[in-house]
Parts: structure tokens; sequence; C-alpha cells
């Protein structure tokens, strides 16, 4: 069995590229007393580890370069050392390495019932973003029937989830994502009320466009905001909102790549003038909840009322492709990389 790692090779200056990112054959792990040996099946890539990617503080320390990545992962137990776990056994963590084989202590694991959906799943709808779409709509945006949810991002692995369960609590929802393909997946898979496609076949529309058919699409104004973008597309939708709208700030993928500051609409007068709230939020703020929101969304799924998409890369080598894909929209769905 020859292992394989991906390292964070030099940190990247506006778009990640391929270069850097390297990978490299690497020793065969051995498991200690309380850890498992693992080979590992799926690897999740996320917007967010592009933040890790840079100097500075925030809520997660950035990677060092030469380490190697870690994110998200669905592995299979080929040898465990911790009584909780036997061979055979699958599991999801949100920090394994990104290697063919790891170890991990097995408190850090979660095992995975295979019945229950298929294990991919564990790092999509039923994993870290599908929490992130249940408890950043459900918490922050309180939606009730008849509101009217705009979602940017919405043909993504948080935006389809946010989508799904408005219309679950009787929402009117507008979806926001780039592409024909993702509006048409929007309207007809998912059940929206309207989809916007903020792109055009140059580019992308002008906020004044994009703000227009936001407003057709919204006749009684903004309720809700769950803003998986910010940039262009919030400086639309945020003269739209309506008294007591709230505005659940998920992600910013827009400016994840930035080098400088974004500068646009200033959101305050918006705020004051319709008594809204504007919150941020970091999924892991929930973490004490994500029994009951993992068994909602699973009895959702079995039941059929939770559709899910994912794009899948196949291969190891693929993983940094598959990332930097994520930044121009070539996922419908959750992202993952078959291994
Ligand atoms: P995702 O939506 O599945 O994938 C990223 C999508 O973002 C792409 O498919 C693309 O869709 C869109 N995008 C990329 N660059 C863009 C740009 N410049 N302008 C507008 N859209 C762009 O990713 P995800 O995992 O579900 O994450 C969605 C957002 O939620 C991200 O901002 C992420 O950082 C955030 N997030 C936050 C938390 C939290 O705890 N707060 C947890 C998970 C995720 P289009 O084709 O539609 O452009």
């Amino acid at each position: 069995m020859q292992n394989k790692e991906i390292r964070f090779a030099s940190r990247p200056s506006g778009m990640p590229t391929l270069e850097n990112f390297l990978i490299q054959d690497a020793a065969m792990p051995q498991p200690q007393e309380g850890e498992v040996l693992l080979r590992t099946r799926y690897i999740s890539v996320d917007p967010y580890l592009r933040g890790r990617m840079r100097e500075g503080k925030s809520y997660i320390a950035p990677f060092e370069v030469g380490q190697v990545i870690v994110s998200g992962a669905v592995g299979e137990v080929l040898e465990s050392k911790d009584p909780g776990f036997k061979a055979g056994d699958t599991v999801v963590s949100g920090a394994l390495p990104w290697s063919l084989y790891a170890t991990a202590k097995g408190a850090t694991l979660q095992k995975i019932n295979p019945s229950l959906a298929p294990v991919s799943t564990a790092l999509g709808v039923l994993g870290m973003p599908g929490l992130t779409g249940y408890f950043g709509l459900l918490d922050i945006g309180q939606p009730k029937p008849g509101e009217t949810v705009v979602v940017s991002g919405a043909a993504g692995a948080v935006g389809m989830v946010v989508c799904q369960i408005a219309k679950l609590k009787g929402c009117r929802a507008v979806g926001i994502a780039g592409g024909e393909d993702k509006t048409a997946y929007l309207l007809n898979e998912l059940g929206v009320d309207a989809a916007i496609n903020y792109k055009t076949a140059e580019g992308y529309k002008s906020v004044n466009e994009l703000r227009k058919e936001l407003s057709a699409a919204c006749p009684k104004g903004v309720d809700i905001y769950f803003d998986n973008v910010g940039g262009d597309i919030s400086d639309a939708v945020m003269p739209l909102i309506a008294p007591g709208a709230r505005i659940a700030i998920c992600g910013q993928i827009s400016v994840y790549n930035l080098e400088q500051a974004d500068v646009g609409l200033r959101p305050q007068p918006y705020l004051l003038v319709n008594s809204a709230l504007m919150k941020g939020f970091i999924i892991t703020q929930y973490m004490s909840q994500f029994g009951k929101g993992i068994a909602e969304m699973a009895q959702w799924l079995a039941e059929g009322k939770l559709k899910n998409a994912e794009t899948v890369v196949e291969g190891f080598e693929n993983t940094p492709l598959a990332f930097i894909g994520l930044f121009k929209g070539e996922n419908l769905g959750k992202q993952i990389v078959k291994i």
C-alpha cells in the first residue's frame, strides 16, 4: 500500500492555482492506542479552505505552508486501536488530512450508518453544509409561512438546502445562481418560485439589472436574505429588504480571492429604516444541536421532501482541481472528491 498526500505548497494570490498544492508519496501511518487507520473514501472541498490559505487572524488558524491540507472527509476503518470502532466501519470527520491513508483518534470521528443514506451525504446535505443551511435559515432567518426568502449561491451545497427548507416552511423561495443549468435545476427540481441567473454570456449582470429582476421576483420585498456570496449580489438585494427583514451572513465567496477589501453599497441605511437584523454565523456554534438537525434532515431526505445533488470528481490527484472549481461555479450541489 503506497500512501499519498497533498501539501499546501504556497499561499495563493487571487484565484488558487495547481501550483499552490504539492502531491507526493508519503509514509504509511501507524495507528497508536485510541486511534484508527483509515482509507480515505471521499474528500470534501469547501470554500472556507481558501480563508485558511491566507495569513492572518480568523475564526480558524491558517494553514502553514508545507503542511498537509486538512478538511472534512469520509473514511473506512482498516484497523482499530479504539474499542469504539472496528474494521469496516465508515466514519466522517471535519478534519482529516488530504491523504489516501490516515490515522485519527477515535474521539474525533463519527460513525456513519450506510443504510441511512449514501455515505458521501455526511459531507454535504447530512453534514456541515446541510447543517449550515438548516441552522442559518431556521435560527437567524426564523422563516414564517408566506414570507419571501432570497438565497444567493442557491445551487450550491448550502444554498440548495436553504431553498428547500424555505419551501418546507411555506415561504416563497427565490434562488440566485450562475448559469441557466443551475436556475433550471432550482426551478424544476427544487421547486423554488423564481430563480435568477446573475451571469450573462459575456460576464455578469449589472447590480441594477439584477435588482430589477429580483424586484419582479419579490413583489412584497425580501423578508429573509440568506447570503452565501456577498459583493454585487448583496448590493442588488439590500434595497429590497422588507420591514423586519432578517439577513443571515453565511458566506462571502465573491470576495475570498480578492487581495483588497471589497467596497460596495453600505447596508446600514436599509437595516435602519426596516428595523432589520443582519447576523453572521459560523456553523460550529450550533454543534450541540447537530444531532437534531441531522435527524430532521435525514427524515426529510427519506421522505423525499429534501433532494440532494452532488458533483463528484474522481481521483485523489484531482482534489486541488475540484477545490479550484468551487470558485468557477463548476459544482451543482455539494462538491466532493471520490478516492
Ligand atoms: P457551494 O455553494 O457548493 O460552492 C461554491 C459556489 O459559489 C459555486 O458553485 C458558485 O456558484 C458560487 N461562486 C463562486 N464564486 C463566486 C463569485 N465570485 N460570485 C458569486 N458566486 C460565486 O459552496 P458551499 O460549501 O455551499 O458554501 C457556500 C457559502 O457558504 C460559501 O461562501 C461558504 O464559505 C459559506 N459557508 C459558511 C459556513 C458557515 O459556517 N458560516 C459553512 C459552510 C459554508 P454559481 O455558479 O452560482 O456562481
